[in-house]
């Protein structure tokens, strides 16, 4: 073997190796780069951060990602934001369900699913 064949097979093995450690420090970056999504929430938007398993999921039915996200079904994370974390009297009437707002407003997801339907308003007290 020349001194030649020497120095390409050195080139050569050094080359791969940058490629390798370049892909691997790629392959690092992306797994480490948090993943940002804005979320509805009562009172507006909030920014959460997701795996990037989540955030594949997320970007396939951001509604029903958020619904998870928070212990809620579709339509209760739609209540909860649109109600603004406020819940409704549960009591029945002859015209239906009562639909009186009962603050606190910006209740938690969780707190607010216990209690939606089921508290009563001043007049259903
Ligand atoms: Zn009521």
């Amino acid at each position: 073997m020349t001194d030649t064949n020497t120095a390409d097979i050195t080139a050569t093995i050094d080359n791969a190796f940058e490629r390798l450690s370049r892909s691997l420090l790629d392959a690092l970056a992306a797994r480490d780069k948090p993943h940002r999504r804005t979320a509805k929430v009562p009172g507006g938007e909030m920014i959460i951060t997701l795996t990037a398993e989540e955030a594949t999921a997320w970007d396939a039915d951001p509604d029903a990602a958020a619904a998870k996200r928070f212990g809620l079904n579709t339509a209760e994370f739609d209540a909860w934001v649109a109600l603004d974390g406020g819940r409704r009297c549960g009591a029945s009437t002859d015209a239906g369900p009562c639909s009186n707002l009962i603050g606190p407003l910006f209740m938690s997801a969780a707190d607010w699913k216990a209690c939606h339907h089921n508290a009563r308003c001043p007049k259903h007290a």
